[in-house]
C-alpha cells in the first residue's frame, strides 16, 4: 500500500460542514472575492496556511496541563531550552511569541540602515523586518529554484555565485550575516541540501560572517535530505538536524510550523554578546527572558512538539500526504509547481487559466473558484499579492508566477479530504474557460491582498454560465 499512513489515531474531532453553493456564492460576493474575509465557519477545507493550524497530540495537551507558570526560570522553560539545545545545539535560547518577533529582535540589534541580508528567498515577514531597519533583503536562490516546471531535488539551494557577487557588490562590512530558509517557503516549500549548507557555511566562515537559519520547517527539510541526498539515507533525522545547525551560528524559528503548536517561536544564538543585546530588547518588548511572551504551558507544548516532529513515521506521512495530493493533481491534469513541496502544493494559475491575463488576477480567480465550487480555501500568491510599481520606470510590474498555495495543516486533514481538494481543483479546471477575470474595486495602501475588494470584470458574474 503506497498511501501515506497516519501514525496516530484520532482522539478529538471538530465538526466542519460544507454550506450550500448559493451560500458560498453569497459569501464570495460579500467578501469582495477575497477569501481572507470569509468567516472560518463557512469554510469546508481550510488550506490558507500551515502556520499555527496544527493539531496537537495528547502528549502536548498533557504537557500544557502540567506546564509551569512561574514567572522566572519555570520548569517548562527548562524543558523548552534543553530540547532546543539538544536538536539545534545553540548556546542561547530566547523564547518569542512567534517567528517574526524573533526576526524583529535580531534585526533591531544586528542591522543598520544600508546593510544587506542575503537569503535563498526571504519569507515576507523576514523581508519586511529587514526593510524596516532600512536594510536590503537580497534573494540568492539557485536558478533552478525559479523554474516552476523543473523537477529537481533541492530547489531551495542558494546560488554560491549569487552570494559571492553580493559580497563583491556591497562589501563584507555591509553584510552582518547571511540567512538560509529551510525549507524555502516562498520558493514553493523546496528543501536545501546539506551540501549547499556546507558550501554556504564554508564561504561565510571564510569571509567571517555568521550564518543564521530561518528554521521554521527544519524537520521537513531534514526528511528531504534523508530521502534525496546521498550518504544520508541511513542517518537519523535528529542527527541530520544537528549536523546542519552546527554549520550555522544561530536560528530564528516560528514554532507555529515544525514545533506543532498554535503559537510560539524562538531565537537560538551562539554569540553571547548578541544574545545579551537581544535579551535586553526582549525584556522591553516581549517579556522576561525565560518566557518571552508565551505562557509556561506554551513552552511545554513546543518542547513536546519538537520531539514529536522528528519521528520518521510522522514525516513520511506528512510529506507523503503532500506528494500524494500532487500525484492526484497530475492524474487529473491540474498544473502545479514541481516537485510538490514539504508543506504545500502551489497550483500554476497561468497554466490553469490561460485566457485570464495577469492584470485580471488569474490566481485570485482560481482561489475564488475553489471556494465557490467546493468550499476550499487556498491563498493567492500572484499579482494581487506582489504586483508593484518599478521604482525606476514607475510602471506596474507583475510577478513571474501566478500561484495558488494550498498549505496543508499538520495532522489535521485526512487522505479523503485531500482527495476531495484534488477533485475540486479538477472541477475548477473543467469550468475554467467560463471563469471571468477580476478587477479591484477598493484597495488599502499596503499589503492589499489581505483586505482588497474585487469584482468580476464589469461587475457581472464570475462564472459565465453557458
Ligand atoms: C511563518 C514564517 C515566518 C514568520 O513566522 P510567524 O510565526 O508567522 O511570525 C518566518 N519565516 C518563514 C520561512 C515562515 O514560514
Amino acid at each position: 500500500m503506497d498511501l501515506p499512513f497516519e501514525p496516530y489515531r484520532i482522539k478529538v474531532v471538530e465538526k466542519i460542514q460544507r454550506i450550500e453553493r448559493d451560500a458560498r456564492a453569497r459569501y464570495l460576493r460579500e467578501s469582495g472575492y477575497n477569501v481572507f474575509k470569509i468567516p472560518s465557519e463557512a469554510i469546508y477545507i481550510d488550506l490558507l496556511t500551515d502556520s499555527g493550524t496544527s493539531a496537537m497530540s495528547d502528549q502536548q495537551w498533557a504537557a500544557m496541563m502540567t506546564g509551569d507558570e512561574a514567572y522566572a526560570y519555570s520548569r517548562s522553560f527548562g524543558d523548552f531550552k534543553n530540547t532546543i539545545q539538544d536538536i539545534f545545539g545553540y548556546e542561547h535560547v530566547i523564547p518569542t511569541h512567534q517567528g517574526r518577533a524573533a526576526e524583529s529582535l535580531l534585526f533591531a540589534v544586528a542591522l543598520e540602515a544600508g546593510n544587506v541580508v542575503p537569503n535563498n528567498i526571504h519569507f515576507d515577514t523576514t523581508r519586511a523586518n529587514v526593510e524596516y531597519q532600512q536594510a536590503i533583503a537580497l534573494d540568492c536562490v539557485c536558478d533552478e529554484g525559479l523554474d516552476p516546471t523543473l523537477e529537481a531535488p533541492f530547489k531551495g539551494d542558494m546560488s554560491l555565485a549569487k552570494l559571492e557577487r553580493a559580497f563583491e557588490k556591497y562589501g563584507v562590512e555591509r553584510i552582518p550575516f547571511v540567512m538560509m530558509t529551510i525549507t524555502n517557503n516562498s520558493g514553493g516549500g523546496q528543501p536545501v541540501s546539506m551540501a549547499n549548507v556546507r558550501e554556504v557555511s564554508g564561504f561565510c566562515k571564510k569571509v567571517g560572517v555568521p550564518l543564521i537559519f530561518d528554521a521554521c520547517r527544519f524537520a521537513e527539510n531534514a526528511w528531504f535530505i534523508q530521502q534525496r541526498e546521498e550518504g544520508y539515507e541511513d542517518r537519523e533525522i535528529v542527527d541530520i538536524c544537528r549536523e546542519m545547525f552546527a554549520m550555522g551560528d544561530g536560528c530564528t524559528m516560528s514554532a507555529k510550523k515544525d514545533a506543532l503548536v498554535n503559537i510560539g517561536g524562538f531565537l537560538g544564538l551562539n554569540d553571547p554578546e548578541l544574545a545579551q543585546k537581544v535579551t535586553n530588547l526582549l525584556i522591553l518588548k516581549e517579556g522576561f527572558p525565560t518566557y518571552g511572551g508565551l505562557a509556561g504551558r506554551d513552552l511545554a507544548a513546543v518542547a513536546q512538539g519538537l520531539r514529536e516532529v522528528l519521528d520518521p513515521d510522522y514525516l513520511a506521512y506528512r510529506i507523503g500526504q503532500i506528494k500524494r495530493m500532487g500525484d492526484r493533481l497530475d492524474e487529473l491534469g491540474v498544473p502545479y509547481l514541481k516537485p510538490a513541496g514539504g508543506h504545500a502544493i502551489y497550483v500554476d494559475a497561468r497554466k490553469a487559466l490561460p485566457h485570464i491575463p495577469q492584470s485580471q488576477f488569474p490566481a485570485q480567480v482560481f482561489t475564488a473558484a475553489l471556494y465557490l465550487e467546493g468550499g476550499v480555501r487556498g491563498v493567492e500568491i500572484g499579482s494581487l499579492m506582489f504586483e508593484h510599481k518599478d521604482p525606476d520606470t514607475g510602471e506596474m510590474v507583475n510577478p513571474a508566477m501566478e500561484l495558488v498555495r494550498l498549505a496543508v495543516p499538520r495532522r489535521v486533514y485526512t487522505h479523503t479530504q485531500l482527495e476531495y481538494v484534488a477533485q475540486v481543483c479538477a472541477r475548477v479546471m473543467e469550468i475554467g474557460k467560463d471563469l471571468q477575470g477580476l478587477e479591484i474595486v477598493w484597495e488599502p495602501p499596503a499589503l492589499r491582498h489581505f483586505t482588497a475588494r474585487l469584482q468580476p470584470i464589469g461587475g457581472g458574474k464570475m462564472l459565465r454560465t453557458p
